[in-house]
């Protein structure tokens, strides 16, 4: 099978005019710009760019079913003891659940999400739903760990199951929550099963100022809130450390670690984050709504960081759209060029859920993961910037292969 359209952005962000994407059956095994004619099956997308599908590396779909029942505000302690309220007092229905991550996955495949790094308390119940879903993008799935949870760690990784024989890949991760919400015993064994079991983990890292007085000097808001939960208690001392500081001494933080938010890191933490590969995702229209400083992705991409895009939950955030979530980014970061968010917005999540460590990806021999958005006639002459400022929405959606959505059909 083969996609044309009018350019084609290849694993650099490079246009390729009157471009063409030749795939079989799972991958990408030819591009260029003079369409072969040994293949009848040709499946023209327009006056369009294709590229690589949109990634988002953070969100936690089950937290659909707090859909504008919990909104952001620039008080993040506040925020998450409502959260918490909310939580607990929620009658956690099996079928809820399965209804939050069926709605997500379709919204996230209608915004041109082919691959979702997803957090869930109830991992199993969202991986048997993802499963039983066709029409779905990849999804990177990693058991929530919460302090206040009696499971033990290696038994949310089910090691038994098909799932990665399926063509769309289910990958299966551990996310103990936060560096305050889990018990630092418990941090650490975490840190054995995933290594053990060779496990992706994701971790809110460094995510606000009371998360740092937490651990530093073990006061704070945070104290409270953790005591009134019961994960800590009143003799509990500070670990004396900043969060990454804390996370690189039980994980080692390695490139398979996905560190989400990281809006309070200085140079130091950085360079450390980009010397050992790890990737940070940063979650723009999230991180604007509980109004922390700028966040620093320009010292982190210009250190070498891997540093990749989500949206979070419909619990800080309005839609699980990443096409939304970049088109915000542009807006609100004029000075972080079109292709640098393509970017971030793709091959860089793909690389940071895939956890190797890669610098880069290429599209040939990858996963035939791609999505066509529409060009405005009207719009920029750069193709990056053109479908950045343009309001359209993909109509070709195809993941490992298959054509999930063709509304030129
Ligand atoms: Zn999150």
């Amino acid at each position: 099978m083969i996609l044309r359209a009018k350019y084609v952005l290849d694993a650099d962000l490079r246009p390729i005019e009157n471009g063409f994407v030749r795939v079989s059956p799972h991958h990408i095994i030819a591009v260029g710009n003079s369409l072969p004619t040994d293949d009848l099956n040709v499946i023209d997308c327009g006056n369009a760019v294709l590229m690589h599908g949109l990634v988002n590396a953070h969100t936690h779909l089950e937290l659909g079913t707090l859909h504008n029942t919990v909104q952001p505000t620039h008080d993040f302690v506040g925020w998450l003891e409502r959260l918490a309220t909310i939580m607990r007092s929620m009658n956690t229905d099996r079928e809820d659940i399965k209804l939050a991550v069926r709605n997500g996955l379709q919204r996230s495949l209608e915004s041109g999400v082919t691959h979702v790094g997803d957090i869930s308390r109830f991992a199993s119940i969202t991986r048997e739903t993802s499963a039983g879903i066709r029409s779905r993008p990849n999804v990177t799935s990693y058991a929530e760990v919460l302090g206040s949870m009696s499971i033990e760690p290696d038994q949310l990784l089910d090691q038994s199951a098909d799932l990665h024989r399926l063509p769309t890949a289910l990958v299966q991760g551990i996310s103990p929550h936060a560096t305050y919400s889990v018990p630092h015993g418990f941090m650490l064994k975490c840190a054995v099963v995933a290594a053990a079991m060779r496990a992706p983990v994701c971790i809110h890292a460094a995510e606000s100022l009371e998360e740092e007085e937490f651990l530093l000097r073990g006061t704070g808001r945070l104290r409270e809130f953790l005591e009134s939960m019961g994960v800590c208690d009143s003799s509990h001392k500070p670990i004396g450390v900043r969060p990454i500081e804390f996370l690189n001494r039980t994980f080692s933080l390695k490139p398979n670690t996905l560190l989400a938010h990281c809006n309070y890191v200085n140079i130091d933490e950085i360079r450390l984050i980009a010397t050992e590969k790890t990737s940070v995702v940063y979650c723009p229209r999230t991180h604007h709504a509980f109004g922390h400083p700028p966040h620093r992705l320009d010292d982190m991409l210009d250190a070498g960081v891997n540093v990749c895009l989500g949206t979070d939950s419909l619990a800080s955030n309005p839609s699980l759209s990443m096409l939304d979530e970049i088109r915000f980014l542009r807006r609100h970061r004029t000075d972080v060029s079109s292709e640098t968010i393509l970017r971030m917005a793709t091959v860089n999540g793909e690389i940071a859920l895939r956890g190797k460590g890669e610098t880069h990806l290429s599209l040939i021999g990858s996963r035939a993961d791609l999505i066509a958005i529409p060009i405005d006639p009207n719009g920029s002459s750069d193709p990056c910037e053109n479908i950045l400022t343009n309001t359209h929405v993909p109509t070709h959606c195809m993941v490992a292969g298959q054509l999930l959505i063709n509304l030129t059909a």
